[in-house]
């Protein structure tokens, strides 16, 4: 509850907190004058549903502009949790040239870096395999080796079919949380503007390895 309130405080919405505070001591009162002993747990998870964070924060230290993660993202994705960290709404902060993966609204919270996860973020990463959809393990390399053979992609078809099949898991695989197909569709479209722009020079099947 506390941490509910300090969030709408930090999040510049004061009278949300005040609300929230009043709407605590009312049902403490209502509590105590109906000889309930301790309903504190109820009025708090009531209290808790009923704060608003922002949906976007800017990274504190690139400023990109970051949407919310859920809590089972960061729990699942965090290498190990501190002991007693507050409970706090976290942001995913996808910037490449940042070392931020998620940083909370509530400062006193931990901010967790790429180090700190268990798995590269595809979206910082610049060599190597980079990964574009954690759940069947799709990597830019072969959307790219795919469309130098091809000319196309069957990446985003394949995906799709799994994951009306039910067996996605993009919540608990992707550091961002969502499905990786606006990810996938940008990586087609930048791999066959690369490949279309390679074609023009004489020499075609160098490639880009990257
Ligand atoms: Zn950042």
């Amino acid at each position: 509850m506390e941490t509910c309130v300090t969030d709408c405080i930090r999040a510049g919405q004061e009278e949300k907190a005040l609300r929230q505070l009043k709407g605590v001591l009312t049902q403490v009162i209502r509590n105590l004058s109906e000889g309930g002993e301790n309903k504190m747990s109820d009025c708090c998870s009531v209290q808790e549903a009923a704060c608003e964070t922002p949906l976007v924060m800017n990274c504190p230290v690139s400023g990109t502009r970051s949407k919310q993660v859920a809590a089972l993202t960061v729990k699942s994705l965090v290498r190990h949790l501190p002991f007693g960290m507050p409970s706090t709404q976290y942001y995913f902060c996808d910037a490449p040239g940042c070392d931020v993966v998620y940083f909370p609204l509530y400062p006193e919270a931990p901010t967790f870096r790429r180090e700190d996860l268990l798995v590269r973020i595809g979206a910082k990463e610049t060599r190597d395999s980079i990964p574009v959809c954690y759940c069947f393990g799709i990597t830019r390399n072969q959307i790219q080796e795919e469309i130098r053979k091809t000319g196309e992609s069957t990446a985003a078809e394949r995906v799709k079919a799994e994951v009306k099949a039910g067996r996605c898991a993009c919540e608990v695989k992707n550091p961002a949380g969502k499905c990786c197909l606006g990810d996938i569709a940008r990586t087609v479209k930048l791999a066959q503007e690369s490949a279309s722009a390679n074609l023009l020079p004489a020499s075609f099947g160098g490639g880009d390895k990257a």
